[in-house]
């Protein structure tokens, strides 16, 4: 059993049926699929090739704000060498090279001015501009490989858009009726942003996941963590935009907030970034992951390692086993005990608020009582969610009636297994989960299992109850 979730982005190297079919028995719980590249149809149809073969794990759909990208550079990467004076033109669907690269946005090569600096993906090769106009020459300051379709970190100035862009909006409209399961918006730096893209969204079934890779949108963390349903610490562009050396720390109290309310935290990027080309990752990488899941991120995410890599699913059973292994020294009862939850609740709504007592009394009586399990049973996901935040060492077992939120949960820390299921009286749910605990081989007769359901009241759904069962 893994509790920490995989996240596997889909690229070249990994859409066709056989490598979505292998990253899905290598272990991964959520399928990324970023609009930024290629077309809206394109990007439609990956939806539904994935949907096609793994009807139980989740889409994320990833959008790319005012992010530019480079036209592709290859999967073999492309050097640019020190002291060269490249161009910089503004085109669609043509590949760069060492010598020109193609910018994938109207109007914003021709806003740079010289001595600006644009940096290239992740790894720290960068440019400054030397002569401007509708196509722009820069010295290369910084040298390094870049390959695929590289993001372009320009002066910030060039890239305060508000969300959704009307690329986001075409975007969003097009995508709109079709089966997915997580949007993940790119650049959000306030909570109107995300309402915003929510709106245009317009499905209120789907989980809204904010990107935070911005100095706004650190500043702003609290006020988006109240509106979005889950977190991505997108340290891509977060150490581009902010001191590098800030990276970790950010990473530490991003995924504290987030799991303080209930809130999945994906810990992205450059986490086995070397086995993109290599066999074995290095010491550094397997230990970033290890320490992402002691950090208690809910879930990490793999990226050109899965999108353009050599061996996608292998890098899955690699990013498996680390994270198996981290959780053997994670220190269960010490994250649950130190966790204010009420404190992190503070005002919000009454469903809210007993949805975290319930569940913080839940964590308590399987603790004490080393319950085998706790079960949620659970309409919007939420109180799965919020006994996942207390990351009890037994597995959770959730309990729901829609397909949409059994594939959200997949994203949830804990949640091993979803029945769906739409019984709503306690006992029978009880007996559900029994049996599918025995089933499962995790309950015996005699164990302690740990049940949570709720009661209708005034028409809303709150998890009012909570039930320890002995298994006969
Ligand atoms: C990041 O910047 O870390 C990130 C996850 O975003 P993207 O992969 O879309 O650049």
């Amino acid at each position: 059993m893994r509790r920490t979730k995989i996240v596997a982005t889909i690229g070249p190297a990994s859409e066709s049926p056989e490598r979505i079919t292998e990253l899905l028995e290598a272990g991964v719980d959520v399928f990324r699929l970023s609009l930024a590249h290629g077309s809206v149809e394109e990007g439609i149809a990956r939806i539904r090739l994935v949907r096609s073969l793994a009807p139980k794990a989740a889409i994320m759909v990833d959008i790319p704000g005012p992010k530019i990208r480079a036209g592709s550079f290859g999967t073999q990467g492309v050097e640019l060498i020190v002291g060269r004076v490249i161009q910089l033109t503004a085109a669609f669907g043509e590949a760069s090279t060492a010598e020109r690269i193609t910018v994938e946005r109207e109007g914003v090569i021709d806003k740079l001015r010289v001595g600006d600096d644009v940096h290239i993906g992740d790894g720290g090769v960068s440019l400054r501009v030397l002569s401007t106009g509708s196509e722009v020459t820069a010295e290369v300051v910084a040298g390094g490989t870049v390959m695929g379709k590289p993001g372009l970190s320009l002066p910030s100035s060039l890239m305060n858009d508000r969300l959704p862009t009307d690329d986001d909006r075409a975007r969003l409209e097009a995508i709109r009726d079709e089966d997915f399961d997580i949007l993940a918006i790119s650049f959000v730096r306030s909570d109107y942003d995300a309402v915003s893209v929510k709106s245009v969204l317009s499905r209120p079934d789907i989980m809204i996941m904010a990107k935070i890779e911005t100095q706004e949108g650190v500043d702003n963390l609290s006020s988006i963590v109240e509106v979005c349903d889950s977190i991505m610490v997108a340290r891509g562009d977060l150490g581009v935009r902010l001191p590098i050396e800030n990276v970790p720390h950010l990473q530490k109290s991003i995924v504290r907030q987030a799991i303080q309310f209930a809130r999945p935290v994906v810990v992205a990027t450059q986490m086995l970034e070397s086995m993109t080309h290599a066999h074995v990752p290095t010491r550094a990488e397997v230990t970033d992951v290890a320490n992402a899941v002691l950090d208690g991120a809910s879930a990490v995410m793999l990226s050109a390692e899965t999108a353009i890599g050599s061996d996608p699913a292998g890098v899955v059973r690699t990013m498996d086993r680390i994270l198996r292994r981290a959780e053997e020294g994670f220190d269960y009862e010490g994250w649950g005990a130190g966790l204010d939850v009420q404190r992190a609740v503070g005002e919000r709504s009454h469903a809210v608020r007993i949805t975290a007592a319930i569940t913080g009394a839940a964590w308590r009586a399987a603790m004490e009582e080393g319950a085998v399990a706790i079960v949620a049973c659970t309409r919007s996901g939420m109180t799965a969610r919020a006994i996942s935040r207390f990351r009890p060492p037994m597995p959770i077992l959730a309990i729901t009636p829609n397909s949409a939120t059994a594939r959200q949960l997949g994203s949830s820390w804990g949640v091993n297994d979803v029945v769906i299921s739409s019984e709503t009286d306690m006992s029978q749910l009880a007996d559900i989960a029994v049996a599918r605990l025995k089933e499962l081989g995790i309950a015996q007769p005699g164990d302690a299992v740990v049940v949570m359901a709720g009661s209708q009241r005034g028409g809303a759904q709150t998890t009012d109850t909570v039930r320890m069962v002995i298994v006969d």
